[in-house]
C-alpha cells in the first residue's frame, strides 16, 4: 500500500493535535471559571517527549510555544533541529529527572529547569550556566510523598534550596514544581504544593510559579492555583516509542 503524500499526513495530524489543543484550552476554561480564574494565570507546556519536531512545528503554528521534555539524550538534539528548522521563539522547559552530570547540556537549550531538587544540581546549573552566558529559571521540585522515584525534594528541604537557587547568578528562581503521587487523590497533593509555593513566595516574592497538573488532573491543578499545567497524552495522544 502507498502512503499518502506528506503533506496530505501533516494536514491529517495538524487536525488531531488542533482538536488536542481545543479540549485541553476548553477544560483550562471550565476549570478556572469553577474557581474563579482567568486563563490568562495559566500556560500550557506541551510535554513533546516521544514526539517529533515536526509536532513542534505544528503546535507552533498553532500558537504553542511552550514545551517541554523529560530526558536529555532525547531534548537535546530536539531542540537543536527545532533551532535549525527556524523555531527561535520556542521556550525549553526540562521537567524530568535531571542527573547532575546532564547540566551542562541542559543549560544550553533550557530555559527553565522543573526538576531541581538537590544542591549538588543547582551548583552544577549554575556554574555551566554562567559559563555559557545563560540565564536559566528554576523550580523546585517538591516530593509530595516518601516516594524517591518521581525525584523531588521533601518538603523540609525546600526553603534551604530556594535560598541556594537565589544565590546563583546565572539562575532565576521560579517557583515550585511537583507530579501528584498515585495513592492520592491529587486536590490532596495540589494543596500541600500550594502551601510549600505560599512559603517559599513568602520568602522570594518573584518565585510565583507553579508547575502542576498534567493530563489526568489538570481541574484539580488549577484549583490549587498552578500557574504552568504540563500536557503531554491530552494534547498528543497517547505515546508511542520515540523513533528519529
Ligand atoms: C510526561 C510528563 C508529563 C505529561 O504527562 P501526560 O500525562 O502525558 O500529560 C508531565 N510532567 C512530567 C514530569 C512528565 O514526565
Amino acid at each position: 500500500m502507498t502512503q499518502p503524500p506528506a503533506s496530505a499526513r501533516s494536514g491529517a495530524r495538524r487536525e488531531e493535535i488542533a482538536a488536542g489543543l481545543a479540549r485541553v484550552r476548553a477544560r483550562v476554561a471550565a476549570a478556572c471559571e469553577d474557581v474563579g480564574r482567568t486563563v490568562s494565570e495559566i500556560t500550557i507546556i506541551a510535554i513533546t517527549k516521544t514526539r517529533p519536531a515536526s509536532d513542534i512545528g505544528l503546535l507552533r503554528e498553532l500558537g504553542v510555544t511552550e514545551v517541554g521534555e523529560n530526558r536529555d539524550q532525547e531534548a537535546a538534539p530536539k531542540a537543536a533541529e527545532c533551532a535549525r528548522l527556524g523555531m527561535t521563539d520556542l521556550t525549553w522547559h526540562f521537567v524530568g529527572q535531571l542527573q547532575t552530570n546532564k547540566s551542562s547540556s541542559v543549560v544550553r537549550y533550557a530555559d527553565v529547569v522543573h526538576s531541581v531538587d538537590r544542591v549538588r544540581l543547582v551548583r552544577a546549573l549554575g556554574q555551566h550556566a554562567s559559563r555559557t552566558g545563560r540565564t536559566v529559571t528554576c523550580l523546585i521540585q517538591v516530593s509530595l510523598d516518601a516516594d524517591p522515584s518521581r525525584g523531588g525534594a521533601p518538603v523540609d528541604q525546600v526553603p534551604g534550596l530556594a535560598d541556594a537557587v537565589a544565590g546563583q547568578d546565572a539562575l532565576v528562581l521560579g517557583g515550585v514544581m511537583a507530579v501528584a503521587p498515585l495513592d492520592e487523590p491529587p486536590g490532596a497533593a495540589f494543596s500541600k504544593l500550594a502551601d510549600v509555593a505560599a512559603a517559599v513566595r513568602a520568602a522570594h516574592p518573584d518565585a510565583t510559579m507553579i508547575s502542576a497538573g498534567m493530563s489526568a488532573d489538570l481541574e484539580q491543578a488549577i484549583a490549587f492555583g498552578a500557574t504552568h499545567l504540563r500536557v503531554g497524552t491530552a494534547l498528543l495522544g497517547a505515546r508511542r516509542a520515540f523513533v528519529r
